[in-house]
């Protein structure tokens, strides 16, 4: 006899009810059909009326009493709706990345909270005003009052808000729809909707494509017309023109009747390139995004789910968005760092999208000019197509490269934080009335406080972190928000010369007022853009000229377009090499190429000076000839030897606990399961020591983190299998919480 089988259904896809979870038994009829995300009919509640639900999991254990499980009734056929599709999505995420299904779900089905909108109609007669007076005349003749009242009021004038109509005749909305579907009435949906954006679509068409875009955009339409779903990696110098690529290729979407998802990692820094998808394609393009106000949210989703806007704009979540008939999602920069999630499930968006993509055909492009490690691999071993634009488009050249050796300005006495020769060129530019922009790359160890006498560091008591000296003359910490007085004494030594090390913003900006009189300095970080529109507002001013300088960190390098910036200086390139992290090679030489690519975008050529302790390092040498290839080649000699990602996959397994000990011994527990579980395997899962985590307090919460090795993701997903319902059950895990990151961004 075959097993009994049993599925997880929701009944209530509303984010509130997700948790809401019935089981109901497959009777053997549909065994072999029932599958994760379809719907189906189920009797529900003591009535056994029949609902509709979703299939969320299926397994071979009850979880209740056998004897009162129903049967499920049916499968709807032939709905693989949206919401299925994203049923899926999230057991992908639960499998790959590792969570209950519960916040999987959550992460795919948002919040929605109807911030009801005011459903405004106005009606109009869809016939002549004699065929009305006809119509009318029969009406009276079959005695339907409150049509004919309606037919009355709508002869009489020619347009009225359905409100008022039905007011008038007495005749309810639901009534009026009918004559509007047999062809009587027209109903005009008169309201506007809430959107934070207010460009508008432009006349024309975009520029002339050239050569190398032109065979981009072919290559893509060819296989799209030929129903050839691929992942295409769209690898173009900054300024090659990547996202007229883009438009062109959505476009050729649209004109297929299909939509699009277009992702963009931090939609706040790239509204240039918001308003140029407006431009193309109008009131077609629903935006979301993080800083949206809740009835913005919603009305864009509800464009989306009823098929209004087929172009989405947003941010990683956007990913999720209720598309129907999605032909193709397109990530810009999609080496972005931001694309990976920081909570569970700690999913991957370029991922995501290739799995969400192949449920319904559609076709993914990542682009950047500094393509991910990965996705240069992937390219490399066929299973991406490469597409690649190697020159600028239109007028503008790569700007000129040097590296600047801060040794040797020490060793010269210089301590200003400019050496001799970007100070020089500042100068130059201020004269010219050029502008510049200075990048400080500030991950990692800036601003910390330490003894210099015993070398004591100032930590947060809360957290394993070092604490970050303010100009308001307190020490902060980033992680948990505490702040205490910053004391020249040592708590340890009571030596005096406690001082704050590295470079700030704050610190630049005083440099360039006192080093250079008169300047006008704009400085964009994480205090000066709090506000809602604070990024715009900088970015606005900048571009009409009103500051010389705009100073800031990694949020400046994203796409902006400055004409008149020639000179771009980068003032500590190093700051982000030497951190414990596989990828921070990557993350530098991307920031390089980033911030040097934002110099001579218009007609005047640029320059970009790069300042470092370490300039032999190949990430900056590559960054000097502006080659990725260089850069590539060395990275991935060095993957490859420690077998990091893509050479080898990772599993990192988080143990969080209140006391220390049982942190600790919670993570020697697991290593031996894992050791124990795969004794036969010949290729087993390689598993590295359990230690602290890299920060091994956070809000007085213990880490330890295990780092699990292999080259195959499937092996890794299989072993996470076996482990979750252990840790979940098992009562020697019942004081800890743990967290899977598969392919991590940061080490832990
Ligand atoms: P990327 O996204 O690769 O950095 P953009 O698409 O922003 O590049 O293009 C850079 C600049 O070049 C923009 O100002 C854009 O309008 C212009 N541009 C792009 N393609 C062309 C073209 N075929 N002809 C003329 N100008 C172009
Ligand atoms: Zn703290
Ligand atoms: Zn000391």
């Amino acid at each position: 006899m075959e097993e009994a089988r049993y599925a997880d259904i929701i009944i209530d896809i509303s984010h509130e009810a997700l948790d809401k979870v019935f089981q109901y038994r497959v009777p053997l009829s549909l065994q072999e059909r029932v599958k994760t995300g379809m719907k189906v009919r189920v009797p529900f509640g003591a009535g056994n009326r029949e609902k509709e639900g979703y299939v969320i999991r299926i397994t071979k254990e009850p979880s209740y009493d056998v004897d009162k499980i129903k049967d499920i009734s049916g499968i709807e056929e032939g709905t693989l709706t949206v919401e299925s599709q994203l049923i899926q999505v999230a057991a992908f995420l639960k499998r790959r990345y590792g969570s209950s299904m519960l916040q999987a779900l959550k992460t795919v089905m948002p919040v929605k909270k109807r911030v009801r909108r005011k459903e405004n109609f106005s009606l109009s007669l869809n016939m002549t005003h004699k065929e009305g007076e006809a119509l009318l005349a029969q009406y009276e003749k079959k005695h339907y009052a409150a049509r004919a009242r309606l037919l009355r009021c709508l002869l009489s004038c020619q347009e009225m808000p359905a409100e008022k109509a039905v007011k008038e005749s007495r005749l309810p909305l639901k009534e009026i729809k009918k004559l509007e579907a047999q062809g009587i009435l027209n109903m005009r949906r008169s309201v506007a909707y809430r959107t934070p954006f207010h460009f508008s679509k432009k006349q024309g068409d975009g520029p002339l494509l050239n050569e190398e875009q032109r065979r981009a955009v072919e290559q893509f339409c060819k296989d799209f017309s030929h129903q050839n779903v691929k992942t295409y990696l769209l690898y173009g110098v900054t300024g090659s023109g990547k996202t007229e690529v883009y438009l062109a290729m959505l476009e050729e979407v649209l004109r297929e009747k299909r939509g699009a998802i277009v992702l963009i990692p931090e939609i706040s820094l790239t509204f240039q390139t918001v308003r140029r998808f407006y431009e193309r394609f109008g009131d077609r393009i629903a935006v979301l995004h993080s800083r949206m106000s809740q009835g913005e949210r919603s009305d864009a989703w509800e464009r989306v789910e009823q098929g209004e806007a087929d172009v989405v704009i947003g941010a990683r979540s956007a990913l999720f968005a209720p598309m129907k008939n999605l032909g193709l999602i397109i990530l810009d920069e999609e080496h972005d760092g931001a694309y990976k999630s920081d909570s569970s499930p700690k999913y991957h968006a370029r991922e995501t999208a290739i799995y969400r993509a192949s449920l319904s055909g559609a076709s993914v492009v990542l682009g950047s000019a500094t393509p991910s490690v990965e996705s240069f691999y992937l390219a490399r071993a066929g299973e991406y197509t490469l597409l690649t634009l190697t020159k600028r488009a239109g007028k503008a050249m790569l700007p000129s490269v040097k590296a600047v050796d801060l040794r040797q300005e020490f060793m010269r006495g210089n301590r200003s934080v400019f050496s001799g020769e970007l100070r020089e060129k500042i100068e130059e530019r201020l004269q010219k009335k050029e502008q510049i922009v200075l990048f400080l790359n500030r991950r990692g160890f800036a601003g910390f406080v330490s003894c210099r006498s015993c070398g004591t560091v100032m930590k947060c008591p809360h957290c394993d972190v070092s604490m970050t000296y303010h100009k308001d003359g307190k020490l902060h910490c980033h992680y948990c928000g505490y702040e205490t007085i910053y004391s020249r004494q040592c708590p340890v030594c009571k030596s005096p010369h406690v001082a704050a090390f590295g470079l700030g913003t704050e610190k630049v900006e005083a440099a360039l007022y006192k080093e250079f009189p008169g300047i006008r300095v704009l400085r964009m970080d994480m205090d000066t853009t709090r506000k809602k529109n604070a990024h715009q507002e900088m970015l606005d001013t900048f571009a009409r000229g009103e500051a010389d300088v705009l100073l800031g960190t990694q949020m400046i390098v994203k796409g902006h377009d400055y004409p008149n910036v020639t000179l771009v200086g980068i003032l500590a390139a190093d700051l982000s090499l030497h951190s414990r992290d596989f990828r921070s090679g990557e993350r530098t030489f991307q920031l390089l190429c980033q911030a040097a690519g934002r110099a001579g975008r218009g007609e005047k050529p640029g320059e970009v000076i790069i300042q470092s302790y370490s300039p032999e390092h190949y990430a900056i040498t590559a960054a000097l000839h502006h080659s990725y290839e260089e850069f590539y080649r060395q990275e991935l000699a060095y993957r490859s030897m420690l077998r990091y990602p893509p050479c080898a996959h990772l599993l990192v397994m988080l143990v969080q606990c209140g006391t220390e000990s049982e942190a600790a011994l919670a993570a020697e527990r697991i290593q031996k399961m894992v050791l124990q579980s795969q004794e036969e395997e010949a290729c087993p899962v390689q598993i590295l020591n359990p230690g602290q985590a890299l920060i091994s307090k956070l809000k007085d919460v213990y880490r330890q983190a295990l780092y699990l090795k292999h080259e195959s993701v499937e092996r890794l997903e299989g072993l996470k299998s076996r482990l979750e319902p252990v840790l979940e059950t098992h009562p020697l895990f019942a004081g800890v919480q743990i967290q899977f990151d598969f392919d991590p961004m940061n080490m832990i």
